[in-house]
């Protein structure tokens, strides 16, 4: 087939053009455009039935088929080519995300190894203070690091090009695991963690880092967002055919307004900027993504000032599960 025609054929192919564009598809201007076409002629075509019908004569029908079409042509052209410019700006957006984070990337991790030989001493002993203020770059460069990661996570979602590897394992272990890396950062925010944990919990099916970055998410969010000398409860129950981890905190908690846009990208809430607590607003976006990728589900309730409860489950492994993955 020839390159020429391969190029006209992938214009009619809509559903692959909307996701170059990574919007909804009734977002896309591939889409709107025959939507448009098609509401036009069914304007045209009512607009004749209704003249002859009415006894109106062909000249006066002709006019109005005529002014109806023009109008709803004009509607539809710039309905298309508003869509067609936000659509683009999207793209353009998503585009600069992910290069500008593959390019942070490189020099970040650079940076996080020259920082810890020096730490470590191997380029000469350091005095108390060269050593405290080298930490303080340590710890930005470690927070600049994930928000890298986050962008570019943020990016293979909306290509669709996040990559899931999913095994049994067992919730109860990743949480444990994700408290223990969290201790330290967990003292320093001041605030007290109890783990409740049901016996005999199945396995689930998932992806272990994706699931450990959820739940690592959940907690930090509990502790950032609970002023200091708080506790956090965190549970791990089986609920039906599903393992499920619960956060509680008894913190700030989201506002009644703000609780609709918690899992969009890049949201945060009033509250949480006006105390000004670090944040990206990436972490339940991407949370979500994942968690719905892997067939489970993710939610939360919340009281401004009382708290917030956030959970996930995830499917238990079935037999059936195993088979799939030893296809
Ligand atoms: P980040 O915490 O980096 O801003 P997230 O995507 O993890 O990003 O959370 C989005 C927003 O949801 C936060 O900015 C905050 O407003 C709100 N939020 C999340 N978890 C909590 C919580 N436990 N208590 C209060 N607000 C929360």
């Amino acid at each position: 087939m020839s390159k020429l025609l391969k190029i006209f054929i992938q214009q009619f192919n809509i559903v692959s053009a909307c996701k170059n564009y990574r919007v909804k598809i009734w977002q896309c201007p591939n889409f709107l455009f025959p939507v448009m076409g098609f509401i036009t002629i069914l304007g045209m075509l009512t607009t004749y039935y209704l003249g002859i019908s009415n006894d109106i004569d062909p000249y006066t029908v002709a006019l109005m088929v005529l002014g109806i079409s023009t109008i709803l042509f004009l509607i539809g052209h710039f309905i298309v080519a508003s869509f067609q410019m936000l659509a683009e700006t999207n793209q353009i957006k998503s585009d600069f995300i992910s290069i500008a984070s593959h390019q942070l990337r490189a020099p970040l991790s650079s940076l996080k190894w020259s920082l810890e030989f020096l730490l470590d001493g191997r380029a000469g002993e350091l005095g108390d203070q060269q050593k405290h203020y080298l930490e303080m770059s340590r710890q930005d460069n470690v927070h600049m690091i994930t928000l890298v990661n986050n962008l570019l996570d943020v990016s293979r979602i909306e290509a669709g090009l996040m990559d899931l590897v999913k095994r049994p394992l067992s919730l109860k272990d990743v949480v444990t695991e994700t408290l223990n890396d969290l201790a330290e950062y967990i003292k320093s925010q001041n605030v007290t963690m109890e783990l409740k944990i049901d016996g005999d919990l199945p396995e689930v099916l998932g992806d272990r880092e994706k699931i450990k970055m959820c739940v690592q998410n959940l907690i930090d969010n509990a502790a950032k967002y609970s002023l200091a000398g708080g506790k956090v409860v965190i549970s791990i129950i089986q609920n039906k055919k599903f393992v499920e981890f619960n956060v509680q905190d008894g913190g700030l908690g989201i506002p009644k307004k703000a609780q609709k846009g918690i899992f969009q990208k890049f949201y945060r809430a009033e509250n949480t900027k006006s105390y000004s607590v670090n944040g990206s607003g990436l972490g339940l976006f991407i949370a979500r993504s994942n968690i719905e990728a892997m067939g489970g589900q993710i939610g939360f309730d919340s009281t401004e000032n009382h708290g917030s409860h956030f959970w996930f489950k995830l499917p238990i492994n079935s037999p059936a599960g195993e088979l799939n993955l030893k296809k």
